[in-house]
């Protein structure tokens, strides 16, 4: 009995090599659910997968079910996004979304508008300039954790509720990772919390904020938006699980 067969557009996330010649490619689905699937003989140069299941490119995909893993029968693409693997800069700032969402995805479990955010992210950051490649991350991190359900509380006290009103860029604002977010000076001696600079909150509030267009005319400056990553960072060791390796990666590289 031949198996079933379905289409989806989806977004690759990590291509894994197995055996001699063929690849595992970890994907986006346009549910927002995770995609794995095997792409037999995709590592020969004559394959038609080469160069259509690139890391970071949209794809159209025709699979069929398998009994672990599904097969990749067909692949067209929609989106190459070839800068993303070209330049140093940009591939540097997509590696972290690829591997955040590697990590908080799962199979059969759909999370809405993940895909498009993901596409639109991946789209702007094909077409910045480099200065504005950490800005594009920082924001895509920050929404796709609030859209699975892991959105920092950044305007209201963890601990009683109470709205804190930011002091100057300068000026340190407490922040409680495993609670949830900033912390008002009244609860900071019952709650274990860090400084941070108000400037890095109110940055993270207005990436939250904004649209993928607005965050590059917000012309953040590279030293700002690292500072938001090193939040995003501390924000998924506490409830992702480890670290970004990409991240890492970003923060020690000298680019920028
Ligand atoms: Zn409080």
């Amino acid at each position: 009995m031949a198996s079933a067969t379905y289409t989806t557009r989806a977004l690759v996330l990590r291509k894994t090599k197995l055996g001699e010649s063929d690849l595992i490619v970890t994907l986006l689905a346009e549910d927002g659910s995770q995609l794995r699937a095997v792409a037999k003989g995709a590592r020969k140069p004559a394959s038609p997968f080469a160069a259509r299941l690139e890391l970071y490119s949209v794809v159209d995909l025709l699979c069929s079910e398998g009994r672990n893993l599904d097969i990749v029968k067909e692949a067209r693409i929609v989106a190459s996004h070839e800068r993303l693997r070209r330049d140093l800069e940009h591939a540097a700032c997509a590696a972290p979304i690829a591997e955040l969402l590697d990590r908080m995805t799962q199979a059969g479990l759909e999370t809405p508008r993940l895909f498009a955010l993901t596409e639109a992210a991946l789209t702007r950051l094909d077409a910045a300039e480099p200065s504005q490649a950490p800005a594009l991350c920082a924001a895509c991190l920050l929404k796709a954790l609030a859209f699975c359900g892991l959105r920092p509380s950044l305007s209201t006290c963890v601990g009683c509720g109470a709205e804190v009103a930011l002091g100057r860029p300068d000026e340190l604002v407490f922040v409680s990772y495993r609670e949830g977010g900033i912390v008002c000076p009244s609860c900071r001696a019952s709650v274990e919390a860090v400084g941070i600079s108000a400037g890095t909150v109110a940055w993270c509030r207005a990436l939250l904020g904004s649209t993928f267009d607005e965050v590059v005319a917000l012309k953040v400056d590279p030293s700002a938006s690292f500072a938001v990553l090193r939040f995003c960072q501390e924000w998924i060791r506490e409830h992702v699980g480890a670290p970004l390796k990409s991240l890492t990666f970003l923060f020690t590289s000298g680019l920028f």
